[in-house]
């Protein structure tokens, strides 16, 4: 880290990772454009193809702008490296891949982004991997979904769609107990509002695509690890303290210790697996995180204000957001989220799946999207959108359920936005 850790993390949103440039002094990290490097000599490039040397040899592998973006999410989650995803379902991809073999199984939160549900319980079987879902907050059932074959336990610190915050003390307890690594997707809290890693977990995954860009411009993912967990002492990962064929019989974790997970993932995961982020999402994201807390700020602030307008409304049946006293979950954001329970939530209307959909019709400054953590307020009813492949039963399980609507609030005035959803729930109950 270039960075010494005193800095706090307004600091550090600017500064981790970054230097004036060497080469021209260039303040601002360049956008290297390139897709190789010259080597200095035959030495060097063999040295850098054995892994005895760190530096830059093929952009699917590294690139000097995603380096600075992944120190910098390493140092913003206080972990010890990070690779960089062209999108953050690779990353969560790239994270199970150095622990994950044919036969071998997730236990996995039930409350999840409704494409990571897909592609846990689907796609991944296509690996011979499968994933265990289970109530977050039953203790004893994650505990028991945990088997010989289990690699890793996962879930996210807010879930998606929003409202339920997990115990990520409870769930890493479990996770040392059973020796397996757990895994947080932090990407609607940001490391701003929740540092998984002080909560005992081991690894977080992200999509940049989210708050950590901040405006909508380009998807990116990023697997940070906490370095923290000894991937030779149960045996069960082979792939990280084992012999590496491709590179010599090398062990990864003997070799590089604490980075071992890191350099996996670049030296095996990125290079043969090829999701790599591009150096152009990489500067989007690098100049959004610059104000990453001042804008969490501002959507957490808009988020209380508008899920406190609508729960008061007769027209709204429920409001699922953690940051209001009345969420059995308020109690966690203290402990868990102390700067706020993020900007994304849920509200079912009186009047059903047709309501939703005449509701997200006639919304004016709130935009009909599937995506988060914009600067603009974004709705979506997810039944018919982002969690349509779900079962009815999946889609209750995720909180995402026929009449619930899911809102993301942006940075905008919580008026203006309070005055466009009054007059939508207006035509869509009338
Ligand atoms: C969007 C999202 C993802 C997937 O990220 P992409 O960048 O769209 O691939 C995963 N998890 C959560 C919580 C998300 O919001």
């Amino acid at each position: 880290m270039s960075d010494t850790p005193k800095h706090g993390f307004d600091t550090l949103q600017i500064h981790a990772g970054a230097a004036p440039d060497p080469a021209t002094g260039a303040r601002q990290t360049p956008i290297y454009q390139s897709t190789a490097y010259v080597f200095r000599d035959a030495d060097h490039a063999a040295a850098l193809f054995n892994l005895q040397e760190v530096g830059y040899i093929y952009s699917r592998l590294t690139n000097p702008t995603v380096a600075v973006l992944q120190e910098r999410v390493a140092t913003l989650e206080g972990g010890v490296g990070a690779v960089g995803c062209s999108s953050g379902h690779a990353a969560q991809i790239m994270a199970l891949f150095p622990l994950m073999a044919p036969g071998c199984n997730v236990v996995a939160s039930t409350r999840l982004y409704g494409g990571t549900v897909t592609q846990l319980s689907k796609t991944i079987e296509r690996f011979g991997w499968s994933a265990k879902f289970v109530d977050f907050d039953d203790l004893d059932a994650v505990r028991a979904a945990v088997d010989d074959n289990t690699r890793a336990i996962f879930c996210e610190s807010i879930a998606n769609p929003g409202g339920y915050i997990t115990d990520l003390d409870a769930i890493a307890a479990i996770a040392n107990d059973v020796q397996l690594p757990l895994i947080v997707d932090n990407t609607t809290a940001t490391p701003f509002l929740c540092r998984p890693f002080e909560h005992g977990a081991h690894i977080v995954v992200h999509s940049t695509t989210k708050y950590l860009t901040g405006n909508g411009t380009v998807t990116g993912g990023m697997v940070v690890d906490s370095g923290t967990f000894d991937w030779a002492a149960s045996g069960k990962f082979p792939a990280l303290s084992e012999p590496e064929p491709a590179y010599h019989g090398l062990k990864f974790q003997e070799t590089f210790g604490p980075l071992a997970f890191t350099f996996y993932g670049i030296a095996v995961g990125l290079r043969d697996l090829g999701m790599t982020m591009n150096p152009q999402a990489a500067h989007y994201t690098l100049m959004g995180i610059e104000t990453l807390s001042l804008r969490m700020q501002r959507h957490v602030e808009n988020a209380i204000r508008i899920a406190s307008w609508l729960e008061n409304d007769p027209r709204v049946e429920t409001v699922t957001y953690a940051g209001l006293p009345s969420s059995p979950y308020h109690d966690r954001v203290a402990r868990i989220c102390p700067h706020g329970a993020g900007a994304l939530f849920t509200f079912a209307i009186k009047g059903g799946y047709e309501s939703c959909v005449k509701l997200v019709d006639n919304v004016k400054l709130f935009s009909h999207v599937a995506n988060l953590g914009d600067a603009r307020s974004l709705i979506i009813h997810s039944a018919s959108t982002t969690h349509r492949q779900l079962t009815p039963e999946q889609q209750i399980a995720a909180g995402a359920g026929p009449n619930v609507v899911r809102l993301s609030i942006g940075i905008e005035d919580a008026d203006d936005l309070i005055a466009d959803l009054d007059q939508a729930l207006a035509a869509a109950t009338a």
